[in-house]
């Protein structure tokens, strides 16, 4: 019985560590040494799409070490083999802090005062309320809720949108293609935090723009694959958004003669909103690995046919 870790070396380094704690017994082997196939009863795989896991006939789960899955299924699959996604407190807790430091930036104009300060110029900026500032969340899922919830407790309007229907106490749910009109009417910062799955594909686009009110700001914290770039670019030429934040790109790192690096309405972060830490998420993948060798439904499951 082999658990098989299939990421970079020294992210598997820490992962094997956090499990080995937790139970010494456990094998492990790593991509792409992994002995016999057949041996192979647990794969746990990383930020990267290790490919073929096909091939590991009598793997019992597959479990990401990432609340997103978009690379990962893209790998070919045994049939039939049940997936599972990471949601980590640690993870949420960066996401919340990482979103409401730039909800309460976007607010407090830091990007004005900052301008002013490196022109020496002492200007007089009106003072705004957080009741006075509707923010909206594309996604309403672990991290979804957890931003909102936090956002309304600093006084935020705080709206949200999903799939199917969802009831979060102090938040303005909305849901579907039908009421993605009036989701994104009032909003003066959109945040994106969805899966990027077949539907979600460039949704960040100019007919999703139009329905925001002019000199919004865009926040991207979900997938580079969201964004349809060039209408991004369009939509702050035309003054349609102010700025946008932007954690995560369509090509990661982003290359350096990438024309979002030149521009001065886009807030660059390289993909550091949030992590997992072996430290906390070990827990729920020994979790999943013993209920995957009882046959039991593992936590956090993955539905293949809706991507995320
Ligand atoms: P989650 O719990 O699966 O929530 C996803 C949310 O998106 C759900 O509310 C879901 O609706 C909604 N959704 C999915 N497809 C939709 C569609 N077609 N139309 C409308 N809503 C749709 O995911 P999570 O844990 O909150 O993570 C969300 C994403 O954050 C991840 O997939 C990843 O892309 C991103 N992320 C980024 C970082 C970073 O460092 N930048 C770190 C971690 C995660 P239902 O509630 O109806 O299912």
């Amino acid at each position: 019985m082999t658990i098989l870790y299939a990421a970079d070396p020294a992210e598997s380094e820490a992962w094997i560590g956090s499990l080995r704690a937790l139970d010494p017994k456990l094998d492990f082997a790593t991509w792409p040494d992994w002995g016999d196939p057949d041996k192979v009863d647990f794969i746990i795989v990383g930020g990267r799409s290790p490919g073929d896991l096909s091939i590991f006939k009598n793997a019992r789960a597959i479990q990401s070490t990432w609340a997103g899955v978009n690379h990962l299924l893209k790998s070919k699959f045994p049939p039939g083999v049940p997936i599972a996604r990471m949601v980590d407190q640690g993870l949420s807790a960066n996401m919340v802090e990482y979103l409401v430091y730039w909800v309460l930036d976007a607010l407090r104009q830091g990007r004005e005062l900052r301008a002013a300060q490196r022109e020496g110029k002492w200007i007089d900026l009106p003072l705004r309320w957080a009741r006075d500032f509707p923010v909206g969340i594309l996604g309403l899922g672990t991290l979804g809720v957890a931003t909102a919830e936090k956002l309304v407790g600093l006084g935020f309007p705080v709206s949200g949108w999903s799939r199917t229907a969802k009831t979060v106490a102090g938040v303005r749910a909305f849901h579907g293609a039908g009421q993605l009109g009036d989701f994104l009417a009032p909003l003066k910062l959109m945040i994106c935090l969805l899966p990027l799955t077949n539907d979600t594909e460039g949704i960040l686009d100019a007919k999703l723009f139009a329905g925001l009110t002019d000199g919004a700001i865009l926040v991207n914290a979900g997938r580079g694959g969201h964004t349809n770039d060039a209408d991004l670019l369009a939509a702050l030429d035309s003054g349609k958004l102010a700025y946008a934040l932007l954690d995560v790109f369509r090509e990661e790192p982003l290359p350096p003669d990438h024309v979002f690096w030149r521009r001065k309405d886009i807030v660059i972060t390289p993909h550091v909103a949030a992590i997992t830490r072996a430290g906390t998420g070990a827990e729920d993948i020994l979790e999943n690995y013993r209920r995957a060798l009882a046959g039991k439904p593992l936590l956090n499951p993955v539905d293949p046919s809706r991507g995320y």
